[in-house]
């Protein structure tokens, strides 16, 4: 059953549109559960109707005609308490709703069950029999295992529709102008309008994704040359292992040799470039129609050839990549689209030329959202649903402040979005107003408003932005824009620099934080539970060759500033922490001993796990300051991934166990007197930070692009009426009463606008 639930889902992803997967699902299923009816309904939500869309049974000619309000038939009552109906006869059932334009006489026995994506019922799958009886449980297990697996490929079928792979991206069809936004987590606030560049990982032949070439006879070329590439290394693979393998065994390679200038293989893969699609685009097809036949044979010895086709298209693509990889064109306004945007990917597109970032996985706390809100430029995460191989060179809009993604957007569409940057734009006018007057409330209590950072090419917005120096920054990102570790100078010179801007304002950075979302491609970490395992610290701790040389070159880039402080990441316990002291203390002797005029910086912890807010008190008093990283408090005290789209719902730093760790944190550091700050994402919402305010918490750190609305919150409420509300918070049991209730009080206070735009 497992291999024929695998190829149905295969076969429904290599679908163009919604009708074909549609389609081959009614025909697959009725097929392999031997009934005589298949027919998949889907869910009409904007007339509240379930619609025949499919069937292998019925009369074709009902598609689309079929149509069932909300409380009538058997299969708007399925969708509606999404559950599954099984009836020996259906004609008997008083929901019955017989059409005669379907030809469904001579059918009884009926199953149906959901299609649900999210939570959201997106139609039904029904089979029928012409016997009077039950269907069996394994027959309802089959159907609800094939209805939850399709779900998926259904929404990405819908969403694939009308936009055909090779019609020049330009060229709008009349359904695409109206076609329906995608939708996906808000990632970075902002709207990018521009064209969409899809970045896909080496050597993954089913990511690649459509993209139309005008000079097809030069991509033949390209083509070629690569088929010949790829014959040369065989026929060198062949020949260095004539010593150790047989004649008759070697003929492997003289069979690949034939399937790759066969014209089953190369000469289609040519006739596909001729059609208009580049060169890898029309060899993943190619290859997915070849491994699809082979995996349908009987016989395992030819079903298993289909991995040498795979292996074969793998290498071809290898070699066009290289070619492409020097090539890339960035559009102006580049949105850059992929499965899973890193970072170090973020960092390949020239800043001049991004406008946006789209990525199918991720949420509003991964990394790369957190370096989009660095560098000001918008980004939706989480699109699980987007056709990431039809969108490439198309124009799209990216609305990071609801999650929106409009592809090939009509005219009209396009406008509005003009209209809401315009909006958006006066409101940052307005807010820069408070550029220079302190962040202070109206009945004189003070916070400090910092900036998080990363980039040396955020310095300068950092600056314009009136933040009150640095309160995180990610030595990481620095680390992942180079092919190795970066030496004691070369980080000098960069801390140097952010020192020296903020001078005398303080800097704090952050020692190396990676592990988790964050890798270095000089230093891969393989993990099966990476946020649980080698990250920050840790790793630190276990190389004190990479973490010495990291606080010297901290050190040392504040001689004659001091203004630096120093932040240590996922301390989970005590020893952690009296280590990276001892290292420091090291350095500091050491460079003392060197004749460096140095002073001993002040140094602080990050309480960003769960062990860090219990033990609060015993690690304040060992350093100079806390601050509480709640990105990463929040997915561990909640246990949910900060990167996951499909828990993103539950990911909710007002959860109020989130707000109570926060509360124990500020009560243990003003026991032992110490400053605290928030450096997480919660700092820059500006519901969030009347909270922080309302706590006591001494300075927050944020993207600089939160930092306007902050401030302008700061300044119009009174901290007396700030703890009224956190009074009014604490007495509320789930995250979404208190963002509903925080809204509502904004919005009473007339400062709607700044939670509606987003942070
Ligand atoms: C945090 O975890 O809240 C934090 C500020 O660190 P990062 O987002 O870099 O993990
Ligand atoms: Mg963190």
């Amino acid at each position: 059953m497992l291999d024929i639930l695998r190829r149905i889902v295969q076969e429904v992803n290599l679908a163009k549109n919604l009708e074909q997967a549609l389609n081959v699902i009614v025909t697959r299923v009725k097929n392999f559960m031997n009934v005589e009816v298949c027919s998949v309904f889907l869910t009409n939500e904007l007339d509240n109707e379930y619609v025949l869309m499919a069937t292998d049974g019925l009369n074709p000619d009902a598609i689309g005609k079929v149509r069932l309000n909300h409380d009538t038939g058997l299969v708007s009552l399925i969708a509606t308490r999404a559950e599954l109906i099984n009836l020996a006869d259906a004609v008997t059932n008083p929901r019955y709703q017989h059409f005669p334009e379907a030809s469904e006489e001579g059918f009884h026995g009926f199953l149906g069950v959901p299609i649900i994506q999210h939570r959201k019922v997106l139609g039904v799958l029904v089979i029928q029999s012409t016997k009077i009886q039950k269907f069996s449980d394994d027959d309802e297990t089959f159907l609800i295992t094939v209805a939850a697996q399709l779900a998926a490929a259904i929404v990405h079928a819908e969403a694939s529709g009308g936009i055909s792979g090779l019609q020049q991206p330009n060229n709008k069809s009349q359904h695409e102008q109206e076609a329906k936004p995608i939708h996906g987590l808000p990632g970075a606030p902002g709207v990018a309008i521009g064209t969409a560049l899809v970045m896909y990982p080496p050597a993954d032949i089913d990511a690649i994704p459509d993209r139309f070439v005008d000079d097809v006879e030069n991509e033949v070329k390209i083509f070629n040359a690569a088929v010949e590439a790829v014959a040369q290394d065989i026929k060198k693979l062949s020949e260095r292992l004539k010593s150790v393998l047989p004649e008759e065994d070697r003929a492997l390679f003289d069979v690949y040799l034939l399937m790759l200038n066969s014209q089953a293989m190369s000469g289609v893969t040519r006739d596909r470039i001729r059609e208009g699609n580049w060169a890898p685009g029309a060899l993943r097809d190619t290859i997915q129609e070849h491994e699809k036949v082979f995996r349908e044979m009987e016989d395992s010895y030819l079903r298993e050839r289909a991995d040498d086709v795979r292996d074969l298209g793998r290498r071809i693509l290898m070699h066009l990549q290289e070619e492409s990889q020097n090539n890339i064109e960035f559009p102006e306004n580049t949105i850059l689209v992929g499965e899973d945007i890193s970072a170090s990917m973020l960092a390949e597109v020239p800043t001049d030329k991004l406008a946006g970032v789209i990525s199918v996985r991720g949420s509003r706390t991964s990394h790369v959202a957190i370096l989009a809100r660095a560098m000001g430029i918008s980004a939706v995460m989480g699109v699980t649903d987007l056709p990431v191989g039809k969108v490439d060179g198309r124009m799209l809009i990216a609305d990071g402040y609801s999650g929106r993604i409009f592809i090939s957007p009509s005219d009209k569409v396009i406008n509005e979005f003009k209209i809401l940057v315009e909006q958006e734009e006066s409101l940052s006018d307005e807010l820069m107003a408070l550029r220079d007057l302190p962040a202070q409330t109206e009945d004189g209590i003070k916070i400090s408003l910092l900036a998080n950072s990363g980039l040396l090419s955020d310095i300068t917005p950092s600056l314009q932005s009136g933040a009150e120096g640095i309160g995180l920054y990610r030595t990481e990102f620095p680390f992942m824009s180079r092919q190795k570790f970066p030496s004691e100078e070369e980080q000098r010179l960069i801390y140097r620099q952010v020192l020296e801007s903020f001078y005398p304002r303080p800097v704090t950075l952050r020692t190396l934080d990676v592990g988790g979302d964050k890798a270095l491609p000089y230093f891969p970490i393989v993990e099966d539970n990476p946020f649980l395992g080698w990250r920050g610290i840790r790793i630190t701790l276990d190389h004190p060759e990479i973490f010495l040389v990291q606080i010297r070159a901290m050190i040392r880039a504040s001689i004659g500033l001091n203004n630096l402080k120093i932040l240590l990441p996922m301390i989970s316990n005590v020893t952690e922490l009296n280590e990276a002291l001892g290292f420091i203390h090291q350095v500091y002797g050491e460079l003392l001993e060197e004749g460096e005029e140095v002073v001993m910086p002040e140094i602080g912890v990050m309480i960003e796990v769960p062990s860090a807010v219990y033990q609060a008190g015993n690690l304040a008093r060992r350093v100079d300051f806390l601050s509480i990283g709640t990105n990463d408090l929040t997915q561990y005290i909640l246990a949910v991934d900060r990167n996951n789209a499909r828990v993103a719902a539950l990911y909710d730093s007002l959860h109020p166990a989130v707000i109570r760790a926060i509360l124990q944190v500020v009560e243990s550091a003003r026991a032992h007197d110490i400053p605290v700050s928030v450096c997480g994402e919660m700092a820059g919402d500006p519901v969030a930070a009347l909270l922080l305010l309302a706590m006591g918490i001494d300075s927050l750190s944020m993207s600089v692009s939160s930092l306007p609305r902050v401030k302008w919150v700061v300044r119009n409420v009174t901290r007396e009426r700030a703890r009224q509300i956190l009074g009014d918070v604490l007495l509320l049991e789930d995250a979404l009463s208190i963002r509903e209730y925080l809204n509502e009080t904004f919005e009473k206070a007339g400062m709607g606008g700044l939670v509606r735009a987003g942070n």
